[in-house]
């Protein structure tokens, strides 16, 4: 005999019924993401709908190594594993109940009238296998879901009553469904009744014939009765269904996410992750930054709808991990409080704010996001490389910085003096009487405006603020001139017209400032007529390669860890590991959030490092590449104290380097360098311990 079932068992035409309430229910879910849409429509434009072709291409990889492959998600290996179980137990669940239904409905009628031989047959019993094993791996994730909120709660993840209503929901519709499976095996249909005629059919739904087994053997439960409670369970399955989507739909709670956040994938940013975007019309504006909801961006307005709550941002964030109270997860969870609130009372009133609750008319920089947790970030991007949503933090922040610089004239006391040093001295430190050429002094290094014909240059060499006059990163300065002249690169420097690229301004939220520092230094540029720039710093780095486009300012733009590592692959700079020199012993390289994550430069410094004679290990820290822990100098810092009773971030990532083992710690960016300066001194690591750039190490092993 072929195996069947009959799919809608005993329910008959009052399954309209259900299709009907079914519609219903998919009308209304539209019907509120149109209306939350409208409260996102409030912000800012963005273009997020440009190169759709490279776009979708972007969305359709995101399906795959997000979506199926959880890349993201298995970083975390438990959390991981439990969403992937209940994501495709819930997706098999979900197809196979699309498919019984169209089964049902279309496949077997033909069948019966001869036009179809398929899908009769072994069919059915693969797909009732198919839908226990899901069952089966969306309650094994649940129950992970349970076992985490429980006994290994984190204190900045509150589980909130939203979560614990998804989490009984869906483990009560898994339990109505093997229970339906198992009555159904017990009732009598036009084939038998399957538990006890067809045992070798309906093993084949293993969760059903559990059940069938409890309620035949312990319960007493026989054919008449299977069929009575069936019915009801199917109804009451079936409102548990439409009522979870409802219950989600109305109060966009964190199920919604399965609608939200493929959105947000397709309307991710394709720009690297380093720029921030430019304010336009400063001269003529009144406000600046997100001073009020409608000056976000309408995506900024809709990531707080497609973050999950998951905390993987926070788990990541160097200040939170280092006792700071900012949470990016809070971050964008007040501001989805704020639209859904402020956001909502001011759509309904017309977009007059007069006719809004003045309760609920609040500042997001202060009000809505505390002010401290805002100076606490670095801009490091460990939040957005982190979230598996692409939420973007970090221009949010800035966003609200801005708002409290330039409006209100609010920022911490020494972000202040680096912007006043910045505007009237063209760099950021206080108190430093040095010229731009003095790290320079003995070598043969040119000045660009000495140079005969600067276009045949072959690179302009961008030293940076921190490079040409503090101390310590004097040396990477005067290593990186050596190798160039040892290299016979025909180069040049700005020297006093070298101005600082702004980035602290950017970054601190004074973008006017910035401005006037971009502006000025790409006319410099651009009268040289300078194509090729390298930079000893990753901030130089990002801020002349991502943002200056944004003033008419497009060059090709090197880090020197690229441009030594393109020396090295040329041949035009040897470096012999077998010769007699300096040994450095274990190195470890820690990646600059400027370089790395931000705009994806990992293997070129590693290239370089690997080529390096002397060094007898190369080894990993704990945290590296697009997960690497912070320096702690990001967004500003490099001029902000932190706050009394606090970790410091550098001195937390030391640890990682001795952990690691290491004799030198590899840096690539001046910032770094005299964090772990900093670092090395505090932890006791001295006589243990170096610090050196690239290029540092480089230059001590060959001849000028
Ligand atoms: S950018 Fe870095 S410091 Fe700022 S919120 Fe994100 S992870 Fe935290
Ligand atoms: S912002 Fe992203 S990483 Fe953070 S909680 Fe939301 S979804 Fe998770």
């Amino acid at each position: 005999m072929i195996p069947e079932k009959e799919f809608l068992w005993t329910i008959g035409d009052l399954k309209w019924i259900l299709f009907a309430l079914a519609g219903l229910t998919v009308a209304y879910i539209f019907y509120r993401l149109y209306e939350r849409a409208q409260l996102w429509k409030l912000g800012q434009p963005a273009d997020r709908l440009g190169n759709p072709i490279t776009r979708g291409i972007a969305f359709s990889r995101l399906l795959i190594t997000q979506g199926y492959g959880h890349e993201k998600f298995l970083r975390d290996r438990y959390g991981g594993l439990m969403h992937l179980l209940i994501f495709l137990g819930a997706s098999m669940l979900f197809l196979g109940t699309a498919v019984g239904t169209i089964e049902e409905e279309f496949l077997y009628p033909l069948e019966h009238q001869g036009v179809l031989e398929w899908p009769i047959g072994n069919w059915y019993l693969y797909s009732s296998l198919a839908w226990d094993i899901g069952g089966l791996m969306a309650l094994a994730g649940l129950t992970m879901a349970i076992f985490r909120r429980s006994a290994i709660g984190k204190p900045h993840h509150p589980g909130l009553l939203d979560d614990k209503i998804i989490l009984t929901l869906a483990i009560i519709l898994i339990f109505q469904g093997f229970g339906l499976e198992g009555l159904r095996q017990l009732g009598q249909t036009s084939f038998g009744i399957e538990y006890l005629d067809h045992p070798d059919w309906a093993i084949w739904s293993p969760g059903g014939f559990a059940f069938a087994a409890f309620f035949y053997e312990f319960v007493g439960i026989r054919a008449d009765t299977a069929e009575t409670i069936y019915r009801g369970l199917w109804w009451a399955h079936s409102l548990t269904v439409l009522g979870s989507l409802l219950y989600a739909a109305a109060t966009l709670s964190k199920f919604s996410h399965t609608w939200i956040s493929p959105a947000n994938w397709f309307f991710r940013n394709l720009e690297p992750r380093g720029k921030l975007q430019a304010i336009p019309n400063l001269e003529t504006r009144e406000t600046f930054g997100a001073a009020t909801l409608t000056d976000f961006t309408w995506k900024q307005l809709m990531d707080g709808d497609a973050c999950t709550r998951c905390s993987r941002c926070t788990d990541n964030c160097p200040a939170n991990i280092t006792g700071k109270t900012l949470s990016p997860m809070m971050v964008i969870q007040n501001l989805k409080g704020y639209v859904g609130s402020y956001g909502n009372a001011l759509y309904k009133a017309g977009g007059d704010e007069s006719k809004v609750d003045e309760k609920l008319i609040m500042a997001p920089a202060g009000e809505v996001v505390d002010e401290e947790d805002l100076w606490s970030c670095v801009t490091c991007g460990a939040c957005m490389e982190a979230c598996p949503v692409f939420i973007e933090h970090v221009p949010t922040i800035v966003e609200m910085r801005r708002a409290l610089v330039m409006n209100e004239g609010r920022l911490p006391e020494t972000a202040e003096a680096a912007l006043r040093s910045l505007e009237t001295r063209g760099h950021p430190w206080s108190g430093m009487s040095r010229t731009r050429t003095e790290w320079a002094e003995g070598l043969d290094v040119p000045l660009i405006s000495e140079v005969e014909n600067p276009e045949d240059l072959e690179v302009l060499y961008w030293v940076g603020c921190a490079a040409s006059m503090e101390d310590r990163s004097m040396r990477i300065a005067r290593a990186t001139g050596r190798i160039l002249i040892n290299a016979g690169i025909k180069f040049a420097i700005l020297g006093d017209e070298e101005s600082c690229t702004g980035d602290p301004a950017r970054r601190i939220g004074m973008e006017y400032l910035f401005q006037l520092q971009a502006m000025q230094n790409v006319e410099t540029l651009d009268r040289y007529g300078v194509k090729t720039i390298v930079t000893t710093c990753p901030h130089c780095f990002n801020t002349l390669s991502n943002e200056y486009p944004q003033f008419g300012g497009n060059y090709q733009v090197m880090h020197h860890t690229q441009y030594l590592q393109s020396l090295v692959a040329d041949g035009r700079l040897t470096l012999d590991k077998t010769r007699e020199g300096p040994t450095f012993g274990t190195v470890t390289y820690h990646d600059p959030c400027y370089l790395g994550r931000h705009n994806g430069v990992y293997d070129a410094p590693r290239e370089v490092a690997d080529a390096i004679p002397g060094i007898n290990k190369l080894t990993e820290m704990e945290m590296h590449r697009n997960r690497a822990f912070c320096c702690g100098a990001g967004g500003g810092h490099m001029w902000m104290e932190d706050g009394p009773g606090h970790e410091k971030i550098n001195h937390r990532r030391t640890h990682h380097a001795i952990d690691a083992g290491a004799d030198v710690i590899a840096v690539a960016c001046p910032f770094c360098a005299q964090m772990f300066e900093d670092g090395v001194r505090v932890t006791g690591q001295d006589e243990n311990m170096r610090v050196l750039d690239l290029s540092e190490m480089i230059v001590q092993t060959i001849d000028d």
